[in-house]
């Protein structure tokens, strides 16, 4: 029997092989498929920041051109100011940032930044004024040092530890043996989730950029570790203009405005507790979340037995 299994389970091994390598295969193609890179025009010039005003003026976008993504979306960041985009899943939140970050031409419409269409600046420059924190930030095989430090390469130590106590991750920090010589990364320390935002904030906090795009991750955080974040957020959001792609109660009831997107279109807008009044999709969703996250704490607390 068992010189008839060992032949199966190498078929086993050669199917999952193959199978790798068909999806190896599927992933280049996908490369393949991309859109040519946006390419600067020979006369772009760098963008000029005054205050980091953003304006969406009937934006049209899809990656592929039989299925829209994005259709006729118009709003403002003011200078300074922070806008929230909330929707379900699929509605199209991440296209608005990766095209603030020029990753794609829009279909249709414009962007400006204090007025600038980003069609005409050069790239380099647009991504110099953007600092971006995603949603799961992926950190070098490095020190925690030089994690946060890459923010601003000519960083000094101290102005690097200063960045770390506004992200609210030195106390983390400090409890590790190495503290910020502690290695991190795919071969060091593995951080949680909320561990590793924090550190992207930090970097974000030394980079400084005029204008900020956050990437709130989806998943559930004990409300402790959220009251970090947040107090993380407000400090690298401060006077800095801010697009917010927020899963998180605590960061839309601040927002000067939230967008209320869905299958590509506005649906609503307004700060939160107009929109709260108005008891639309906005109203239904933060009921569904305030329920989820008002259970999940219950059980936290009857897991800790207090
Ligand atoms: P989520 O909350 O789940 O992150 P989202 O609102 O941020 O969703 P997007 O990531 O903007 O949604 O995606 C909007 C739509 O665009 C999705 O249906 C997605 O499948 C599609 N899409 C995203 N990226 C690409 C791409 N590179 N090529 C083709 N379609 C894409």
């Amino acid at each position: 029997l068992m010189q008839l299994f060992i032949p199966l389970n190498f078929f086993g091994f050669m199917h999952r092989e193959i199978k790798q390598g068909l999806v190896d295969l599927e992933a280049m193609f996908e490369l393949m498929r991309q859109p040519a890179e946006v390419i600067d025009k020979t006369d772009a010039a760098p963008l000029a920041v005054s205050g980091g005003a953003v304006r969406f003026d009937n934006v049209s976008f899809h990656y592929d051109a039989d299925r829209p993504i994005l259709k006729g979306v118009s709003f403002e960041v003011p200078a300074g100011k922070t806008v929230a985009i909330v929707g379900p899943s699929g509605a199209g939140k991440s296209t608005i940032s990766r095209l603030l970050f020029r990753f794609y031409d829009v279909t249709d419409g414009s962007i400006t930044i204090d007025g600038q269409d980003l069609r005409d600046v050069q790239q380099q420059s647009l991504r110099h004024n953007i600092g971006m924190v995603p949603q799961d930030t992926v950190l070098f095989n490095d020190t925690l040092l030089y994690n946060i430090g890459y923010g601003r390469p000519d960083a000094e130590q101290s102005e690097i530890v200063e960045a770390a106590r506004l992200a609210q991750v030195s106390d983390f920090i400090a409890s590790l043996p190495a503290g910020f010589q502690t290695e991190v990364g795919e071969r060091g320390l593995k951080l949680s989730g909320g561990e590793k935002q924090r550190v992207a904030i930090a970097r974000t906090i030394l980079k400084a950029p005029p204008i900020l795009v956050l990437d709130e991750a989806t998943s559930a955080l004990d409300s402790h570790t959220e009251q970090e974040i947040q107090t993380a957020l407000d400090e690298v959001s401060q006077n800095r203009t801010t697009v917010v792609i927020a899963h998180r109660l605590s960061t839309v009831i601040g927002a000067d405005e939230i967008i209320v997107l869905e299958a590509g279109k506005i649906r609503e807008r307004g700060r939160h507790a107009d929109l709260l009044e108005q008891g639309g999709l906005y109203a239904s969703m933060w009921d569904r979340q305030r329920e989820a996250s008002e259970a999940q704490e219950r059980l936290r607390q009857a897991m800790q037995g207090d």
